[in-house]
């Protein structure tokens, strides 16, 4: 059977654009101020701190001086004060935050954070990126606290999230561009039923817990087959499809005469139960050799190593059958995008461990 892949261009869109900077502005309706903001350009960017900066002790009166009794009238600009500045550009690369435990800060909608060098949000802090709002991270956040993502975060390359703080994604994967790498605990969404099928933050789910309704599904995903592609084409490696899209039909005969020739114990440990494989879903394939020994090829190492960058996961890893109901799988990847696969395998978890549902 031919495994030809239409190819396809792939365009690699440029990871960050700073297209759509505007001003962030600290949650001033909350009471909880005091965080200190550095790097900063408090005359002229776009941050601000939560207070006025002009409580911020003056290092002159603080020596006692008087200078500014014989200092030259200084001729500032006139600056209309019924008029809000233009810093929809200015917003300098080279911010950081740090919020301290009860502090709370929200971004709203329309309003862009940007941050590098190393952030802070300490335990007991919160930092809610809201619905149309934007977080960028350039640098490391350690992140000790809270961080809701009810907008959108990038996440860019070569920077980092990390501590023992937790980030909560209130709708969906969608809303996390991650090319960087993330260790802190990451919240899903709880698991919704669209159609009869499962779904957690956009992560469309099927397992022995949750099954697909027996009409579902209709081919290997386009995504899927561009990204595995990519892959071939980037590698060098054939990446042969041994298996891809099962109808539940199809699934349905194979299991069974598993069932026949192996009986059911064994069969359910690595064939799965119609309506219950990922196989149904198209967005699941089986590469290269269906065998174990697969794992110790190169093109089979490479893909444990590396898949992630192109949107998939080793979806049954090794010692996990007590979580995923499946033994260890390195054949068998399920697609998921490059910032949700980069997400869970950086991790460590399982796909059901990562969503917090059963398997
Ligand atoms: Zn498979």
């Amino acid at each position: 059977m031919k495994n030809k892949i239409i190819a396809a261009a792939v365009i690699m869109a440029m990871a960050f654009g700073l297209c759509s900077c505007k001003e962030y502005h600290p949650d001033t309706s909350d009471d909880s101020s005091g965080a200190i903001w550095t790097g900063g350009d408090f005359d002229g960017s776009g941050f601000r701190p939560t207070k006025p900066i002009s409580t911020e002790p003056n290092p002159a009166s603080a020596n006692g001086s008087t200078n500014s009794e014989n200092s030259e009238p200084i001729d500032e600009p006139y600056v209309d004060p019924f008029e809000e500045p233009d810093t929809s550009s200015d917003i300098p690369i080279g911010e950081t935050i740090r919020i301290k435990n009860g502090e709370e800060y929200v971004a709203k909608s329309g309003e862009t954070m940007v941050l590098s060098g190393t952030s802070e949000i300490e335990e007991g802090g919160s930092l809610t990126i809201g619905s149309g709002a934007e977080l960028l991270v350039y640098g490391d956040l350690n992140l000790n606290g809270t961080l809701e993502i009810g907008g959108e975060m990038s996440i860019a390359k070569n920077a980092s999230i990390s501590g023992s703080g937790r980030i909560i994604v209130e709708d969906s994967f969608d809303q996390i561009n991650c090319d960087g790498y993330v260790t802190a605990e990451i919240v899903p969404p709880n698991p919704i039923e669209v159609d009869g099928v499962t779904y957690v933050g956009g992560v469309l789910v099927a397992n022995k817990m949750y099954s697909l309704p027996e009409d579902y599904g209709s081919g290997l995903s386009g995504e899927l087959c561009a990204a595995l592609d990519e892959m071939h084409n980037g590698t060098g490696y054939s990446f042969l499809i041994m298996s891809g899209f099962r109808s539940y039909e199809v699934q349905k005969n194979l299991f069974w005469s598993y069932v026949e020739y192996d009986g059911y114990d064994n069969a359910i440990t690595y064939s799965a139960y119609p309506g219950t494989s990922e196989h149904q879903t198209g967005l699941a394939v089986d590469l290269g050799w269906v065998d174990e020994q697969y794992a110790y090829t190169e093109e089979g190492m490479w893909l444990a190593k590396n898949c992630q960058d192109y949107g998939f996961i080793i979806r049954y890893p090794q010692g996990k059958q007590h979580i995923t109901g499946y033994i260890y799988e390195p054949w068998h990847v399920r697609y998921l995008g490059k910032s949700t696969a980069k997400l869970v395998h950086d991790s460590g978890l399982t796909l059901e461990e990562f969503l917090r549902v059963e398997g």
